[in-house]
Order: structure tokens, then C-alpha cells, then sequence
């Protein structure tokens, strides 16, 4: 059979409502990422190890917000407990229902463990011995923010406010970048616009290394990500309406972690070769079935053009998949160019 790459999906994208950090950080580097992740006919599953991370510490805080103040062992517990149930996701989650890796193993695990639970366990005057000692303290985790007078959201990962003064902190799991400080910023010109006041400090924490580094206050800079983010907003829903093609911004860096590779015409035309063999998207025909776990197929786009291929996959997908059709598969493992494996994470689309 012949492929085109015309039969690679093309999104058809809902409208933004409310735009928020990651969303306008994915549509100034690339729109049609964006357009793929608000296409409800196209949504599948899709986490890497790092966001299971993310995910983790997310949650933790979440759960130790709610539960404030913690002493060691509780937190240690609820950590567990947290980091259980993320497993347990990551399961459902999976299309084959395949279990990722020890949690143990995940980037950075042990340091965001400990400064997790270290945060968790300090009392709130202590955070910050700014504070008037006899102001009431309000300390929120993940905390939601969304102005009735502009379509935006955001996700405070820590909050702390008296009567009158707000703090914002942002804690990283993953390692630094000067994009950091414009989600900060951003942050502070939200709640700005829902509370009329700008916060009093900013701060960003890297829980690998426990660093806090203050960020400086730039109400200039931070209404101007603001309002970008209100205009491309605006921008991205008039093209979706208008039902023409979202610009793709294709290059290694943008497609490295998004999960729509193995369907972006954009992507495969353009030539990037993944980095790592941990990381291949390719488009395949199933030419014959083996046994329960593999079929032998022709790879007709991505990274490699070959015939005869041998696919290996979870038993779960052995019903999923026809001999004759055409697949989209992702974030699989290539062995030395012969061998397509299908891992807990990958990716898969039934074209046609
Ligand atoms: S694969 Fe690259 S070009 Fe395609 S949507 Fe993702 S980031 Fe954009």
C-alpha cells in the first residue's frame, strides 16, 4: 500500500478558553502542538518519566496543603502513598496497561522526596520571616487563579498571604531555566488582575539542588507576557475558526517532548532524527502477524525507512493491531535499526 502523508491527521482544534502558562508557552514555540492537545478526536495517552515526577511532587503538595501542618513521619507516609497512586495512573494511563519504572528510578527521585517532605513539614512563619508575627498566615498549594475579567488561569505551586500581602513560590523538580522567570512573572500579573494587588515576592525553588532564587518583581515585563498571552489566545481561536491549517514551528528542540510526533506530517517532513533510540516515531504498515507480541512491518515514514521490520509489542495490543493497516507509533525503542519495541509510555494511532 502507499502512503501519503495526507493521511496523517490533521487537527481540528477547539477554541482556548482560558489560556494559562504552558499552553502559551506551547503556542509560542509551536501552535500546532497546541492545536493537536485541544482536539478531543485526537487526545491519547501520553507521559514521560519526567512528568510522572512533576506529577508526583504536584500531587504531594496538593495532598500535604490540605493536611498542613505535617509532622516527618505523616509526610513521609503521604509521600509513599502519593507516589503509589501515581504508579497506579501511570498504569491506567498506558494503553496496554503496562507499569513504568520503579519510582525509585525516576529523574531526581530521592531529592524531590526529601525537599518535598522537608516543605511540608515547615511551619508556615518560618517560610518567611517577613511576616509580622502576629499577621495570620494562609499557606495554598497548588493554588488556581482565574480573573473574571480575562480568560486566563494559573496554577500558583505555592501561595502564602496575610491581609494584605500575597508571596509566590515556585518549585522545580527538573533543572534551571531562564524561561522560569517569565512564568513567575506571568503568575504576578494574574494575580494582579484578580486581586488588584501585585505580589510582594517571587521566588523560584529547585528542589534537586534546594536552591531559592529570588526573581525581581518587573511589572513591565510581566503585564507584557500578559497580554501576549492574551493576543495569541486571540490569535490561535480566529485561525482555528477560520478552519485553515495552524502554523507548525517544527525543530528539535520544539518536537523533542511533544507527543503528537509520530502524527505531524510537519515532523516527519522536516527530518529531525530523534536523539536517542528511546525516542523513535515512525509510521508503519503491519505486513504480517507473528506470534501474540510481534508482527513484521514496513516503516513507510520517520526516523527510518525500512522494510521488514520486526515490531515487538504488549500482548494487550495484539487485538489493536490488523495486518494491512497503518499506525502511527511513538517514544518506542529502536534496537541498532533492526527491532521496533513498543515500551509502558508508547504512543499508537490507527490511521487507516
Ligand atoms: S512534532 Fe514538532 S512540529 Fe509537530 S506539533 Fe509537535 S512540536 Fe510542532
Amino acid at each position: 500500500m502507499t502512503f501519503s502523508f495526507d493521511d496523517l491527521p490533521r487537527p481540528q482544534p477547539d477554541e482556548i478558553q482560558n489560556i494559562s502558562w504552558s499552553v502559551f508557552r506551547n503556542l509560542r514555540s509551536c501552535p500546532k502542538q497546541v492545536a493537536f492537545s485541544n482536539d478531543d478526536q485526537l487526545k491519547r495517552f501520553g507521559q514521560s518519566v519526567y512528568s510522572l515526577i512533576g506529577n508526583l511532587a504536584h500531587d504531594f503538595r496538593e495532598s500535604a496543603g490540605d493536611r498542613f501542618p505535617l509532622g516527618k513521619i505523616d509526610a513521609e507516609q503521604l509521600w509513599d502513598e502519593v507516589a503509589e497512586n501515581e504508579v497506579r495512573n501511570a498504569i491506567t494511563r498506558s494503553f496496554a496497561g503496562s507499569p513504568p519504572p520503579e519510582p525509585s528510578s525516576w529523574p531526581n527521585y530521592s531529592q524531590t522526596r526529601q525537599r518535598s517532605i522537608d516543605l511540608a513539614v515547615v511551619e508556615p512563619s518560618d517560610r518567611d520571616a517577613t511576616f509580622d508575627s502576629g499577621t495570620p498566615v494562609k499557606v495554598e498549594f497548588e493554588k488556581w487563579i482565574a480573573p473574571r475579567c480575562i480568560p486566563v488561569v494559573a496554577r500558583l505551586d505555592l501561595l502564602i498571604t496575610t491581609d494584605d500581602v500575597a508571596k509566590i513560590g515556585e518549585l522545580k523538580a527538573g533543572k534551571r531555566d531562564e524561561e522560569h522567570v517569565d512564568q513567575v512573572l506571568f503568575y504576578s500579573a494574574v494575580l494582579e488582575a484578580e486581586s488588584g494587588n501585585w505580589p510582594s515576592r517571587l521566588w523560584i525553588e529547585y528542589m534537586s539542588d534546594k536552591s531559592k532564587i529570588p526573581v525581581r518583581l518587573d511589572k513591565e515585563k510581566a503585564s507584557m507576557l500578559l497580554s501576549d498571552a492574551l493576543e495569541a489566545r486571540q490569535e490561535f481561536n480566529a485561525d482555528s475558526k477560520s478552519g485553515e491549517p495552524v502554523a507548525a514551528d517544527p525543530s528539535p528542540s520544539n518536537c523533542k517532548y511533544c507527543p503528537y510526533k509520530p502524527i505531524c506530517s510537519a515532523y516527519h517532513l522536516s527530518g529531525i532524527v530523534a536523539e536517542s533510540r528511546y525516542d523513535e516515531s515512525v509510521v508503519v504498515v503491519i505486513k504480517t502477524k507473528g506470534n501474540s507480541t510481534s508482527s513484521v512491518v514496513d516503516v513507510v515514514a520517520g526516523d527510518r525507512f525500512k522494510t521488514d521490520h520486526v515490531m515487538i509489542y504488549p500482548p494487550e495490543l495484539d487485538e489493536f493491531l490488523e495486518v494491512g493497516s497503518t499506525y502511527a507509533v511513538g517514544n518506542t525503542i529502536g534496537s541498532d535499526g533492526e527491532v521496533i519495541e513498543l515500551k509502558w509510555n508508547s504512543l499508537v494511532w490507527h490511521l487507516t
